[in-house]
């Protein structure tokens, strides 16, 4: 027998351990054309919250009842496949099981010599392929210019700001504690971190410390800290959507102040990104954050929390801030 973790509940409002279950299933047998994987490590990403939606997106709901899935490093145990042999690492979308079948579509192998098995789901997986993707898509960063990032301690933030710094730019980070904020300066080389839990004035705060204006923000929070960065753009400022953590759990979206004036006045670009319509890039981003982190210019953080029941928990926090870096599973 092997578990599964089943979505039990659309979640209303923040999801909740009780909206997920995990059950117990027999150990899949391959036939021919099919591995059979071990789960090793599970990512957990905020987007998943989009998916338990019962609503049109870029990517089909989760079914009730059924497993939920995303990004998972998993080990070959057995094969049917002349593609993959026993005690090979892939990468792929997989469902939340320790034990699954698999006919190969869609893996990738996981080179052990780049780094640990973790890094695919992060850095060298769809976490750093946002950030280098997004900056280059949209952000368009020169030397010299102003990035804001928001979710700076997390895991796409944490490498956006470092690339901002690799490209010669002043880089403040927007993050939830003195202790993340501490961490993005010391660790990652920020210039300026300010955590908008302790900030009255975010406009005001920041206004005051990109004192040239913000010439990019990377937003992966969206709501009121979007409409704090706003107030401070330059001309020709670019702005990615990659996220909006902090309206994913609303059940009624809020209203804010209106962007058109202050984009129309600043000639300035406000696009959504999305890192799946840019697959043709990925190998050539990947090889650029491998060698940033051989040359010891690019770290990242990983926030590992044991066993596969802990998958919710480790889900839910995402919302409360509880990781630095990439929170991920270990089976
Ligand atoms: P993450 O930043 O590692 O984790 C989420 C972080 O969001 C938390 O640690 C927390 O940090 C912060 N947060 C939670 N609730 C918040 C709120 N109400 N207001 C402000 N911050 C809040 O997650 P990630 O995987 O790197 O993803 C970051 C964003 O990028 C997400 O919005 C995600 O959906 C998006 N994303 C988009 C794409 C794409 O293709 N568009 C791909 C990957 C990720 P604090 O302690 O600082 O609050």
């Amino acid at each position: 027998m092997s578990k599964t973790i089943l979505l039990k509940n659309r979640p209303a409002g923040k999801p909740a351990s009780t909206d997920f279950e995990i059950v117990e299933q027999e150990t899949p047998v391959p036939r021919e054309g099919e591995i059979l994987l071990k789960s090793l490590y599970i990512s957990v990403d905020p987007y998943l919250r989009g998916r338990m939606r019962n609503e049109k997106s870029y990517i089909p709901p989760f079914e009730i009842n059924q497993p939920v899935e995303s990004m998972v490093v998993a080990e070959v145990m057995e094969s049917k496949n002349s593609n993959f042999r026993k005690g090979e690492f892939v990468s792929g979308m997989l469902k939340w099981k320790e034990l699954q079948i698999s006919h190969g579509t869609g893996l990738n192998r996981v080179d052990l010599d780049l780094a640990p098995l973790p890094a695919f789901l992060g850095v060298l997986g769809l976490t750093g392929l946002t950030a280098y993707l997004g900056l280059e898509k949209i952000g368009k960063l020169k030397a010299g210019e102003t990035l804001v990032v928001s979710g700076a301690a997390g895991a796409v933030g944490s490498i956006v700001g470092q690339i901002g710094k690799i490209k010669g730019c002043m880089v403040v980070g927007i993050a939830g504690s003195d202790e993340k904020v501490d961490h993005i300066e010391n660790k990652f080389g920020f210039d300026r971190g300010i955590n908008y839990n302790t900030t009255e004035d975010m406009a005001g705060a920041i206004r005051q410390i990109c004192t040239d204006g913000v010439d990019v923000y990377f937003d992966n929070v969206g709501g009121e800290i979007l409409d704090a960065v706003l107030q401070n753009i330059n001309k020709d400022a670019r702005i990615i959507n990659c996220g909006a953590i902090s309206l994913y759990n609303e059940t009624e979206v809020p209203t804010g102040p209106r962007p058109e004036g202050i984009l129309i006045k600043n000639t300035a670009l406000m696009q959504g990104f999305l890192v799946r319509d840019h697959v043709k890039d990925f190998g050539k981003a990947l090889q650029q954050l491998a060698a940033w982190l051989q040359d010891g210019s690019l770290e990242y953080d990983e926030t590992i929390v044991d066993g596969f029941e802990k998958l919710p928990e480790a889900f839910i926090g995402l919302f409360e801030g509880r990781n630095v870096g990439k929170m991920v599973v270990k089976v």
